[in-house]
């Protein structure tokens, strides 16, 4: 069936796609609770894996397609020993180009984010403490991550700050997570914690967006100022009055926002999927060795998209683990 429509990537909503998150590697420095099985996952060989050119010439068949922004994630996107070649070369492309990281690495980056005219960089924090951050990411990164926080802001990029929130954990770091907003001109988002494979999900760990809001709000009262969400917006955003900082709430679990969502994921290992949720992937990669055309292969994976997270609805779905679980765990994803 021909789903294209003037190069726009649609689904059957009429939602179009303009965004793709790339997974540079599986790998990571880090071992945060919430995203990486206790375990570790599985590493398979390189070859499973896009190589630096393969990434690049997928990227280019979905930018001809309309894709005007793209992420690197992964894993640690900055791990992957070819990442400065990748950045360079995806630099070259008529697109916007971001990243999300751990911070740990990026001092050796800023002159390549320069270059490459990445503007806006994601850094997970989740915590304001060295011995809570130890506890979380099962590493002593603090010192390196915070630091580099400190260099970008002062480097002038927009630092956007990733904590996810998980109760009797960092759910009473929240006040000082928007406290931090007052002199750091950083976005800092507050993320409700989602079930992944192998991450012992549990919505009684969470902490919904407005178990959030209530806890600013009894703090802040009237200084509290709600700011205009863009079209395709995650998060919910928000300001302190007089800060120099704002901060949001990404609500996927209890208030998702698949409605206008124009996303699209590519996987380190090839795979696209239409959802951070989606259980069915296409395997590019193997048709790119084998010199297909990806082309039709995109549109029929978009066309499939459901309507909310992967198809599981209702917030029930949602918590069934027998549902959930079916998906990779989100370092192999690609968050
Ligand atoms: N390593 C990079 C980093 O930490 O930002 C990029 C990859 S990481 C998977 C991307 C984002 O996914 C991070 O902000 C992380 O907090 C978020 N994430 C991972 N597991 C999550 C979960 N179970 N629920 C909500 N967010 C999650
Ligand atoms: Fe690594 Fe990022 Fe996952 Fe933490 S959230 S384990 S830093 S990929």
């Amino acid at each position: 069936m021909d789903h294209s429509s003037n190069n726009i990537l649609l689904d059957q909503f009429g939602r179009p796609h303009d965004y793709l998150r790339i997974s540079l590697t599986e790998r990571c420095n880090l071992r945060c609770t919430y995203c990486m099985p206790e375990e570790g996952i599985v590493l398979r060989p390189r070859a499973q894996f896009m190589k630096t050119d393969e990434v690049i010439a997928i990227a280019k068949t979905f930018v001809s397609l309309g894709i005007k922004k793209i992420r690197l994630t992964g894993g640690e996107p900055l791990v992957r020993n070819d990442a400065k070649e990748v950045i360079e070369q995806l630099a070259k492309l008529p697109i916007e180009l971001a990243i999300s990281t751990n911070g740990v690495l990026v001092d050796q980056f800023i002159d390549t984010f320069k270059k490459a005219g990445i503007h806006s960089i994601n850094v997970s924090l989740d915590s304001l403490q060295e011995g809570k951050t130890a506890a979380i990411t099962r590493r002593n990164n603090f010192a390196a991550t915070l630091s580099n926080i400190h260099l970008l802001i002062k480097e002038n990029f927009h630092v956007k700050l990733n904590a996810v929130i998980m109760k009797g954990l960092n759910d009473d770091e929240i006040l000082d997570f928007v406290q931090f907003t007052k002199e750091n001109p950083v976005h800092f988002r507050f993320i409700e914690f989602m079930p992944f494979n192998g991450n012992k999900w549990d919505w009684s760990k969470g902490l919904s967006y407005k178990e959030i809001m209530d806890l600013v709000n009894t703090d802040y009262g009237a200084k509290v100022q709600k700011l205009q969400d863009k079209k395709n917006d995650t998060a919910k955003s928000y300001k302190i009055e007089g800060y120099k900082g704002t901060f949001a709430v990404i609500s996927s679990v209890t208030n998702p926002f698949c409605d206008s969502c124009n996303r699209l994921r590519l996987t380190a290992d090839g795979r696209m999927k239409n959802c951070l949720f989606s259980q069915s992937e296409t395997d590019l990669l193997t048709a790119f060795r084998n010199g297909e055309d990806l082309r039709p292969l995109i549109f029929e994976n978009v066309w499939k998209k459901k309507s909310t997270r992967g198809g599981m609805d209702t917030f029930e779905e949602f918590s069934d683990a027998s549902l959930n679980q079916q998906n990779r765990s989100m370092i192999a994803i690609g968050g």
